[in-house]
């Protein structure tokens, strides 16, 4: 038997009712605060996201799907391909290929698959969802103010207040601009010089590479090191400072709780500034819903103009999760209003010809067959959840009227064809 793949599943009813609800408040919520949503390709130039995300990062160093193209045309032949691992970076590739830049300030949002070959557990998938929107445009037209941070944070906080998913935690911290990151580097290659030794291996590659990835060390042994290192908040420059405690003044001001954590630096290079978590209880040791900083630098290390930004990435199947209990998918998924029943021969066409009507009336209809009894018919009424069962027989379509029952409380009348969605509605 061939199975899905380790690593990926399959998204079931009803459980993909919930899905769809989350993307529709998603949908919603991020109208109102004016993003619009884009679509970029699912696999990229690998370049894209060695130079976008950082070739020292877990993700690019170990987990992308890559491979080399074989294409019949010339140009196709030996390029490098990756099923992307997140989405950040396209959207940035798109931003630049496309002069997004003319209209000002942008506000994007995507929802997709992405793919890193993880170890899989529970939360932890090879195929997995996103959602995430990227604020990004030219300084000029307020891109790299703390304002938006602020209203992005803000806009999340509604987002899992309107999905009824209490009990979350958003930890806060500044990752610093490059002149920061420097001397902090420099002040982490001090630090970890003597004591790397005692490390995992990856930590004593990244102690030379890009000492600051020794923070995505999940070593239990490394820990009580990594716990003595310098924080980036001791090399804020007094611009990244003040921008960092606006943004903590405006959260404050509108109400929405945070705690700093300068241990936070998030697993992807591009980080500037602002770096978020939010985090969830109830969701056990992949407790990130999401995650998401500034990235004034992405757009120029792409080759582009200077185009600060700001942004994240939900985790939709941890989202779905921590839904799960409040909001079953039973509670969320719409029954069908009536199950019609065709009972006896010649019925299957007269039967099609109501429920078209019905369904133009949007109404969920499900639709049985003139082979059916009436008592499986009754049987397959109830075991789809329906409301009512519609008879639809010879001497009902002789009358023009049809038996209704409803399928709760056992009260059956007969109505009119014409007025047959108006009572199937009440
Ligand atoms: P990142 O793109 O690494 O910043 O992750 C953003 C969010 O995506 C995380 O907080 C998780 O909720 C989710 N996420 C990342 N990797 C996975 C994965 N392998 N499986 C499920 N969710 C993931």
């Amino acid at each position: 038997m061939i199975k899905a793949v380790r690593g990926t599943r399959d998204l079931l009813p009803p459980e993909t009712a919930l899905w769809n609800f989350v993307e529709a408040a998603v949908r919603d919520v991020f109208r109102a605060y004016n993003f619009q949503e884009i679509r970029t390709p699912i696999f990229e130039s690998t370049e894209l996201f060695a130079r976008g995300v950082g070739e020292e990062t877990d993700v690019v160093a170990k987990e992308m799907y890559t491979w080399e193209d074989r294409g019949r045309a010339e140009s196709d032949r030996g390029q490098s391909l990756t099923l992307r691992p997140e989405n950040t970076a396209g959207v940035v590739r798109a931003y630049i290929e496309h002069k997004m830049w003319d209209r000002g300030l942008n506000k994007l949002y995507y929802i997709g698959p992405q793919f890193r070959r993880e170890r899989p557990q529970k939360g932890r998938y090879r195929q997995f969802y996103q959602i995430g929107a990227e604020v990004i445009g030219p300084a000029s037209a307020g891109s790299e103010s703390p304002a938006r941070d602020a209203e992005v944070l803000e806009m999340l906080s509604t987002l899992l207040d309107r999905l009824g998913i209490t009990g979350w935690n958003l930890e806060l911290n500044s990752v610093g601009c490059a002149n920061d990151r420097a001397a902090f580097n420099e002040a982490l290659r001090k630090a970890l010089e003597p004591v790397v030794g005692k490390m995992c291996v990856d930590c004593q590659r990244r102690a030379v590479t890009n000492p600051l990835r020794v923070f995505d060390c999940k070593v239990p042994e490394d820990q009580p090191i990594i716990e003595k290192l310098p924080r980036i908040s001791q090399f804020l420059d007094e611009g990244c400072r003040k921008h960092f405690e606006q943004v903590q003044e405006i959260l404050t001001k509108v109400g929405v709780p945070f705690s700093l954590n300068d241990r936070l630096v998030r697993g992807l290079d591009y980080y500037t500034r602002t770096a978020f978590e939010f985090t969830h209880g109830a969701l056990g040791a992949q407790n990130a819903i999401l995650g998401g900083g500034r990235y004034d630098g992405l757009s120029e290390a792409l080759g582009g103009p200077a185009a600060p930004g700001i942004g994240f990435a939900i985790g939709e199947d941890r989202l779905v999760m921590s839904l799960q209990e409040s909001a079953p998918a039973e509670s969320v998924l719409k029954k069908p209003d009536v199950y019609v029943a065709a009972l006896g021969e010649g019925m299957n066409g007269e039967a099609a010809r109501l429920v078209r009507e019905l369904r133009r009336h949007d109404l969920v209809v499900d639709l049985g067959d003139e082979s059916f009894r009436l008592k499986k018919s009754f049987e397959a009424a109830t075991k789809a959840g329906a409301k009512y069962i519609l008879i639809v027989g010879e001497n009902e379509v002789k009358a023009d009227a049809f038996a209704l029952k409803n399928l709760a409380t056992g009260e059956q009348v007969s109505v009119q064809r014409a007025d047959l969605a108006k009572k199937i509605r009440q």
